[in-house]
């Protein structure tokens, strides 16, 4: 399982200390390696933004769930299996032709962890958290979106209270294809609202 290109670099300062207090939690007994490495095997790779990519596709094909999720997201997520720590308080906030929503945390780093796993590193960076706010759609630009000048960018800043999730458009060229299917097309990026859902035709976005 040990990851080949990690022993090329010098670990960071945080990760040898990470590393140094497990293995003296170990050592007391005081924590189960095995234990630690479900934990973040459930954040890494079981909790992930596949399960956001569910309520996006349930949301896309089923109007009565999406009007469920839009008044009420913590429900309607939950209804699909999906809830507890950094999700206990869900808005979901929806991509229009005319609407464009970016989800950022200016503060630290608020993440929905159940729809959407942990977050990626530029989420958390000083760039990315102050640029989102004063810069959107220059920030859009980097990851290489251009709303037209007409689209609204609307800014939702996350909290320890409040996390959002983005509901992006559903492509064209999408009626063809089952609930699982389009759930493959969502990546997590567009849930953030630094991307858009790509046609599984053309390739270009909605
Ligand atoms: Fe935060």
């Amino acid at each position: 399982m040990a990851d080949d290109h990690e022993h090329q670099t010098v670990p960071s300062d945080i990760a040898l200390r990470v590393k140094a207090l497990e293995s003296v939690l170990v050592e007391k007994e005081m924590v189960d390696r095995a234990e630690l490495d479900a934990v973040v095997d459930t954040y890494e790779n079981r909790i992930g933004p596949r399960n956001g990519a569910r309520v996006v596709a349930r949301a896309w094909t089923d109007p009565v769930y999406k009007a469920r999720l839009l008044a009420n997201a913590t429900e309607a997520i939950a209804e699909l299996g999906y809830g507890g720590a950094q999700g206990e308080h869900m808005v979901v906030v929806e991509n229009a032709p005319k609407v464009h929503n970016l989800v950022v945390c200016t503060l630290c780093s608020c993440y929905p962890w159940p729809t959407l796993g942990l977050p990626p590193v530029w989420y958390k960076s000083a760039g990315y958290r102050s640029r989102a706010v004063i810069d959107p759609r220059g920030v859009l630009r980097e990851f290489g979106l251009e709303p037209p000048d007409d689209v609204e960018i609307r800014v939702w800043d996350s909290t320890a209270e409040i996390r959002y999730l983005v509901l992006p458009e559903r492509p064209a060229d999408t009626e063809h294809l089952t609930e699982a299917e389009l759930a493959e097309l969502v990546t997590r990026d567009s849930m953030i609202g630094v991307a858009t859902v790509a046609s599984p035709r053309t390739g270009d976005a909605a």
